[in-house]
């Protein structure tokens, strides 16, 4: 068990829910409970809705730029300060490797930094219509952001909904997935720490059916801001729709990885393996289709498989760990029946099956760096998303070959191309539905960089200047300049 805060954070305090239901949080790589959380239900909703409207109200929204930015800069320094508490605490609760938290605490970190950089650059623009009319727009925070997260980035995919929120003077009530609520309601505290006021960030764990539908369909939130699976964006795009609020999603992925003949062999198999294997394949953005051409195929196969085989998996509070868990045993136990299916539909496992590990942890929650060899771009395991640490490997004979297979899935979130020729890195780049490709590079996401879907993997743009018109309404003020009456029916 953890001392971690286990309450929903509302108005600034810590509270029950108000129907005093709890629900357990569990260590998925040790097995076991780890804390017992508050249980918001649809009054904690209103509750919540309440206290962001009245802070929305109050001063935050005229809370001068600068001001807004010092709190945001605040925060990321409390939360860099405790990142080694904060990383062990979400390794637990998510079976992730720790050193791979505290990195991401780091990007939570800088993201909150970029954002209170743009808390003074919310810029307009002026025009002038004609010698009469001179018109300038104002940026406006849409109001009171529902902001539902899930569990495979916990207190990062918090900051990038809070940063922006916030720096743009809106409010925010935060839904942590059930799996992973203990970091979000950290991070509340140390926004209070940091002087942020009262109710201008509110965090509610619940079930996402009741919590998060219930925030998708109030009509106190002016906007939700989703990240999660596809058919849950759908959901909560279709249940927004009827008060017409905002909505911006960031979904599942089936990303390609494409090595070309002239790649260099060895960057592409090391960047390729953390493409697909950090986070434990848990990852929107994860490379999780090496698409590789014919004349490399064989060497790249052998080199990758052998990489994968020897990546350490175990205990995630370990330095030395690569892979942890899954999030929970049902979720390894979906992994391991899409890699029969791999197999079923003529793949060939090249790495994984059983594993040898430590004792006191859950083996029912772990996976092997699994590769299947030999996928056709049609099958199953190549179309639908897997969410786990398992990557298919298909052969293509051209560049035309390697696009089409590329596109040829109903998402598009991330990409990456290895070669040798970078106008074809270029050209390749141009030519692949995604929201983002990166050109021998396995990184595609860092504050700064626009980040999100074409297709079904959503719509909006993170992490960048592009997020600040997900959080602003843009209003037009016009100024008559002409010394004699307007009088526009000649009367
Ligand atoms: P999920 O959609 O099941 O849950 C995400 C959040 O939505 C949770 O907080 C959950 O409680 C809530 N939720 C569930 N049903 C809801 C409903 N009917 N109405 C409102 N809220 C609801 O996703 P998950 O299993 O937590 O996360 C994995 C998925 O997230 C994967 O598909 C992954 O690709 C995607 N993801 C996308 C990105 C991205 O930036 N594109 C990043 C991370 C994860």
């Amino acid at each position: 068990m953890t001392d971690a805060p286990t309450q929903l954070l509302i108005g600034g305090e810590l509270r029950d829910a108000v129907s005093g239901r709890t629900f357990p949080t569990f260590d998925p790589a040790h097995g076991g409970e780890l804390a017992t959380v508050a249980q918001a239900g649809t009054d904690d909703v209103d509750a919540a809705v309440t206290a962001a409207r009245g802070a929305f109200d109050g001063a935050w929204a005229k809370t001068a730029p600068a001001k807004r930015a010092r709190m945001l800069n605040r925060l990321a320094q409390l939360l860099d300060g405790q990142t080694d508490e904060l990383a062990e605490l979400e390794s637990r609760n998510s079976g992730k490797a720790k050193w791979q938290c505290a990195a991401e605490i780091k990007v939570a970190v800088s993201t909150l930094e970029f954002f209170a950089g743009t808390a003074q650059h919310l810029y307009g623009r002026s025009h002038v219509v004609n010698p009469a009319v001179v018109t300038y727009t104002l940026r406006e925070p849409v109001g009171v952001v529902g902001a539902i997260i899930p569990w495979n980035y916990p207190l990062m995919m918090a900051a990038w909904k809070v940063a922006p929120a916030l720096a743009t003077g809106n409010t925010i009530i935060l839904k942590p997935a059930s799996a992973t609520p203990l970091t979000a309601i950290r991070f509340g505290e140390l926004a209070l720490e940091a002087g942020i006021p009262a109710g201008v960030l509110n965090v509610i764990p619940g079930p996402g059916a009741e919590v998060g539908e219930a925030m998708a369909a109030h009509p106190g939130i002016d906007k939700i801001a989703f990240t999660g699976a596809t058919d849950t964006g759908r959901r909560i795009a279709a249940v927004a729709a009827k008060t017409l609020k905002r909505v911006s999603l960031e979904l599942g992925g089936k990303s390609p990885n494409i090595v070309f003949a002239d790649a260099d062999l060895d960057a592409a198999v090391i960047g390729s393996l953390w493409a697909i294997y950090y986070s434990a394949g848990q990852s929107c953005e994860a490379r999780s289709r090496i698409l590789v051409a014919d004349q490399l195929y064989d060497a790249f196969a052998s080199a990758f498989a052998e990489k994968a085989r020897a990546l350490t998996v175990g205990d995630p509070l370990v330095d030395d760990t690569k892979v942890g868990s899954l999030i929970s045993r049902a979720h390894a136990e979906k992994v391991r029946r899409f890699v029969e299916i791999g197999v079923e539909d003529g793949g060939e496992m090249l790495a994984g099956g059983d594993l040898t590990l430590a004792e006191g942890l859950d083996a029912d929650a772990f996976v092997a760096p699994t590769v299947i060899g030999g996928v056709s771009n049609d099958s199953r395991i190549a179309q639908e998303e897997v969410f786990g640490p398992v990557v298919t490997l298909s052969r293509f004979t051209d560049e035309k070959e390697a696009i089409g297979f590329a596109n040829d899935v109903r998402y598009g979130l991330a990409a990456t191309v290895w070669t040798a020729d970078s106008a074809r890195g270029h050209r390749v780049a141009q030519k692949i539905r995604s929201g983002a490709v990166g050109i021998n590079t396995p990184f595609v996401a860092f504050p700064g960089v626009p980040f999100g879907g074409f297709k079904e993997s959503g719509y909006g743009r993170e992490q960048s200047l592009e997020a600040l018109d997900l959080y602003t309404e843009t209003k037009a003020v016009l100024q008559g300049t002409s010394p004699k009456p307007v009088n526009p029916f000649g009367t």
